[in-house]
């Protein structure tokens, strides 16, 4: 048995919908500036060059419903709604067409930002992890096994804060579809069984 200097920190996971087994959480990926709306509002020209991707610690994930706190360092904490996709299988350098088969299944999330933060990073080219990656800034909701409810490619996004709607969109209006965001991660990264990937927020992102 090995010994360690003081206890490990324990396996991140996250709810199954409809099940007792608990998803253990490996990497959590996000996709930046992926519907056209919320790119402009961020100041930008939408464009399907590459996708903009970032990571956070998934130290960052925190079930839905949990009660956080408002986080240190920030005047600007945002809500961004996002779709996740948490993958079963691994994967690398798949195609397209092939990619959806490394997919468990999908949940709402919401990749919480420290919007000064991010701004004053990108204004000083550069990275944006104090912005985005930090305690409980990767809010999870169950995961729906993609055996219930198949692959979703259009349906409404939306969120509330306290009875206002504030974002509302169709996920058809993704930039980068959920097939061609794994396959284009698969070139650059080898996925694992237990990888998140939030996949962008539409316009409406606010404190
Ligand atoms: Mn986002």
């Amino acid at each position: 048995m090995t010994a360690y200097l003081f206890e490990p920190a324990p396996v991140i996971s996250a709810e199954i919908a409809g099940a007792d087994l608990r998803f253990p959480v490996r990497r959590v990926f996000c996709v930046g500036r992926n519907y056209a709306a919320h790119v402009r509002e961020m100041g930008f020209d939408p464009d399907r060059e590459e996708p903009c991707y970032f990571t956070k610690s998934n130290l960052s994930v925190v079930p839905s419903g949990a009660e956080i706190p408002y986080p240190p360092g920030t005047a600007n904490y945002h809500h961004e709604v996002e779709l996740v996709v948490a993958l079963g299988k691994p994967g690398f350098e798949l195609a397209v067409e092939d990619a959806l088969s490394v997919v468990f299944g999908y949940a709402c999330g919401l990749d919480m930002t420290r919007r000064d933060l991010q701004v004053a990073s990108r204004q000083n080219q550069g990275p944006w992890d104090i912005g985005k990656d930090f305690e409980n800034a990767a809010v999870l909701g169950p995961i729906s096994p993609a055996d219930d409810i198949g692959h979703p490619s259009s349906g409404r996004i939306s969120l509330t804060v306290n009875g206002e709607t504030r974002q509302d969109s169709d996920l058809g209006h993704l930039l980068w579809s959920v097939p061609e965001i794994i396959a284009h991660l698969s070139r650059i990264y080898r996925l694992e069984p237990g990888d998140l990937i939030y996949t962008g927020t539409p316009e409406g992102v606010g404190p």
